[in-house]
């Protein structure tokens, strides 16, 4: 994966790898046409330069709201195509990649999918973008292999995303490992960004861990926010308000410029 040349890997507004830092933020899940464009409005006045939003939720138990799926298409075209952003989104499935391919900019790997082998070569035969979430027990080594069965299918624009580890600690939903985006930005010219919100899980202590990458040198934040947190369908308990998102932006546009970075 190392050749010297740092990968700058764009799509519309979001230059991931160069001296943009870059934001993803939106919804856990697409819970409706109405919640998508509140997100969308909201974290578009904020300064994100793409949204995110699950359309096919892996959730741990098959009781839990598993997503809109195909019934979300038609609104997100529509909405898609009169907005500034892209969105990202996970495909948990080769055959979601074709039937998203006219409105995603982004296809995400799920950190449930970094070992789904089959899955990563279907999406190196795509050029668009991959991010590739680091398995929650997975070790960096494995991460990095993981990333070469896409560039090695043909598509070198691959952004990592660090989501927090499972380790001893119980405390957090997981365990921010910032050791690998400092290691992996040492070893790898691909981005590097950072997941706090499923690295923590816990809404008030995201800002801080946000900051905190940014200051290791991440490339970017994914993060999950909720017009109206409470309410969420999916992970509620870690999505920031509109108000709390935009505090973190402002914060970030300070410090920013200190570490040599842009929003
Ligand atoms: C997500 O970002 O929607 C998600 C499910 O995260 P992860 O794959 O890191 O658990
Ligand atoms: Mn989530």
């Amino acid at each position: 994966m190392t050749s010297g040349i740092k990968k700058i890997v764009s799509v519309r507004n979001a230059h991931f790898g160069s001296k943009q830092f870059t934001i993803i933020a939106g919804p856990c899940s697409i819970e409706s046409s109405e919640q998508f464009s509140q997100a969308l409005q909201g974290v578009q006045t904020a300064g994100a330069h793409l949204m995110r939003g699950g359309i096919w939720k892996l959730r741990t138990s098959s009781d839990s709201f598993q997503g809109l799926g195909k019934e979300a298409f038609q609104f997100l075209r529509e909405k898609l195509k009169n907005s500034d952003l892209g969105l990202v989104s996970e495909i948990t499935d080769p055959r979601q990649i074709e039937a998203t391919e006219d409105f995603l900019d982004i296809y995400q790997v799920g950190s449930r999918n970094m070992h789904n082998y089959a899955l990563l070569q279907e999406l190196g035969k795509t050029k668009k973008p991959i991010l590739l979430k680091r398995g929650f027990a997975a070790h960096v080594d494995e991460w990095l292999k993981a990333a070469d069965y896409i560039i090695k299918a043909g598509n070198e624009n691959v952004i990592l995303c660090e989501r927090g580890i499972r380790t001893f600690e119980t405390s957090t939903r997981n365990t921010l490992d910032l050791n690998s985006v400092v290691y992996v930005k040492s070893v790898s010219n691909y981005p590097v960004i950072v997941d706090p919100s499923h690295a923590v899980g816990i809404r008030a202590l995201i800002p801080a861990l946000a900051k905190a990458s940014a200051a290791a040198g991440a490339d970017g934040l994914i993060i999950e926010v909720h017009p109206n947190p409470e309410e969420a369908l999916s992970d509620k308990e870690q999505a920031l308000s509109i108000g709390e998102f935009t505090t973190l932006m402002n914060e970030l546009k300070t410090l920013l410029p200190v570490l040599g970075r842009t929003l």
